[in-house]
């Protein structure tokens, strides 16, 4: 290595998308150091465990939707950790008139449902015989479903689900960007529909699972097992290290940050940004002005999180199932709540109850920053008309994301070529995070995996064969 290189790679971010990354890169022959801000790694994935409790800051659950997935969990050991979600929490519930529904997943239940009128299960028949929309046209998720499966599926059915996903408003997401599979699978078919029906053999053979069809699991300790295995397996991963500014030039890039009370600066041939996308707008501001500016253009709505730990008894619903979604249509205050400790064992103690609510989001970007005495009291009142809690949680707990899931809006497409851009033009430079490829966790693997690759063929063309990185 170049003397006046601290590494081969900086990776500057250390959530599940620059641990991973890193991971790929060091398992070649990469010489990386991971530079995370905060004290510990994780980003957006967090447990803790308070009372016999386990409580998830972020995602609660992960889809199995790449083989990419157990094989990174058997290099980390943690494979014997994972536990699937219990079978019993197959339900989704979608509520509608206040009262809650069980989402329909077959074709017979789909008969069946109250949750959408006659008028609209007839309305799908005619999904079929639809003229696909033009290849290049931009359209928005609500645009898009709207015209294929008419406007009660949108507000039954999708609207509550990018609520579930994105915390996002469908009438502003990019069907292109944030739903790539239903406009492939519309361009590919001429019709959702056919596409389901004639793509199985297809689907069945692709390694790659859909979102739909993907086991959904955890660990025994919680999600944040995996990234603490990460950061303990990467060679040098320094915390509390917030990258300030980047320059690039003299073949590399120097990086400044700001620890807890020391200043340092590190150089490496390739630079991985791998933080959220309007902390990166910052740093590209000298480096690629024009990638900063679509990466500021990125909007993340704040999403408040709230565990209510309540005794068994004092729920008077079965709880039987993943949790319930609420469609904007319904005009409540939450955007859904997971049964936590039906989907996974070991989240409550026994006789008693995990609930975790969504707050905020596009929706209602206000109601997440409410005092946290406003936040519980929605929370339980929620609880109490949908779910008949009937006395008071023992326990609540708040976590705030003033930024937390970024919208795939009308216009994404064109940002990443922006960045895609950037990359070509400045050697060295790559963005790796949950604004590109998706912002599932198996999404963000996927996308460390391909920057990882991407910066291993940087390496070896930089350092030809003079290296012993192989
Ligand atoms: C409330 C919530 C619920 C979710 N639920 C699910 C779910 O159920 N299933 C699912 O698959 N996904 C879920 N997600 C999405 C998923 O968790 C994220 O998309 C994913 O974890 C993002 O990982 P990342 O590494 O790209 O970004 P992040 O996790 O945001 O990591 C970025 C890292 O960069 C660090 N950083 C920031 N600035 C600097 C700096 N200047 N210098 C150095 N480091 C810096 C941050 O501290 C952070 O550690 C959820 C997300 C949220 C917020």
């Amino acid at each position: 290595m170049n003397p006046g290189f601290d590494a081969d790679v900086v990776v500057v971010g250390g959530g599940i998308s620059g641990l991973a990354c890193a991971m790929g890169i060091e398992r070649q022959g990469g010489r990386v150091v991971v530079l995370e801000a905060e004290a510990r790694t994780g980003g957006c994935i967090g447990t803790s465990h308070e009372q016999g409790y386990l409580l998830e800051a972020g995602p609660n659950s992960a889809l199995d939707t790449t083989p990419l997935m157990a094989s990174l969990f058997d290099a980390l050991d943690i494979s014997i950790e994972r536990v699937s979600a219990n079978p019993e929490a197959g339900n989704r519930y979608v509520v509608r008139n206040g009262a809650l529904h069980a989402l329909p997943l077959s074709l017979r239940a789909l008969v069946g449902t109250p949750l959408f009128s006659s008028r609209a299960k007839l309305r799908l028949l005619i999904e079929p015989f639809i003229a696909k929309g033009a290849p290049n046209e931009e359209e928005s998720v609500a645009d898009f479903v709207r015209r294929r499966l008419g406007d009660e599926f949108l507000a039954y059915a999708i609207n509550p689900f990018v609520g579930g996903v994105y915390a996002g408003d469908p009438r502003a997401l990019s069907i292109g960007a944030a739903f790539p599979r239903l406009r492939e699978l519309e361009q590919a078919h001429g019709s959702l529909i056919r596409g389901q029906l004639f793509g199985a053999r297809a689907r069945r053979r692709n390694p790659e699972k859909s979102k739909q069809s993907a086991p959904m699991f955890s660990f025994r300790g919680g999600m944040q097992i995996l990234t603490d295995a990460l950061a303990r397996r990467l060679e040098r991963v320094e915390t509390d290290t917030r990258v300030t500014h980047i320059a690039a030039g003299n073949g590399g890039f120097e990086l400044q940050a700001a620890g807890a009370d020391s200043h340092r600066s590190f150089r490496a041939r390739a630079v991985v940004l791998a933080v959220p996308a309007w902390i990166a707008a910052g740093l590209m501001e000298s480096v690629a002005a024009d990638a900063a500016k679509a990466l500021a253009a990125i909007p993340y709505p704040p999403v408040t999180v709230v565990h209510s730990a309540y005794e068994r008894s004092a729920v008077a619903h079965p709880l039987d199932g993943f949790g319930m979604l609420v469609p904007e249509r319904e005009n409540r205050r939450i955007l859904g709540a997971l049964f936590s400790s039906t989907l996974f064992p070991g989240r409550a103690p026994a006789g008693s109850v995990l609930l975790t609510t969504f707050i905020g989001g596009a929706r209602q970007p206000g109601l997440a920053s409410l005092d946290e005495a406003e936040i519980a009291c929605i929370s339980h009142a929620e609880n109490a008309s949908l779910l008949a809690a009937n006395a008071p949680p023992a326990f609540v707990r708040v976590r705030r994301w003033m930024r937390a899931i970024p919208q795939y809006n009308l216009g994404h497409a064109a940002r990443i070529g922006t960045l895609e851009q950037a990359e070509h033009a400045v050697p060295g430079l790559f963005f790796c995070a949950n604004y590109r490829g998706g912002v599932a966790i198996g999404d963000c693997i996927k996308s460390a995996d391909r920057t990882a690759g991407a910066v291993l063929t940087f390496l070896r063309r930089t350092l030809g064969s003079a290296r012993e990185l192989i």
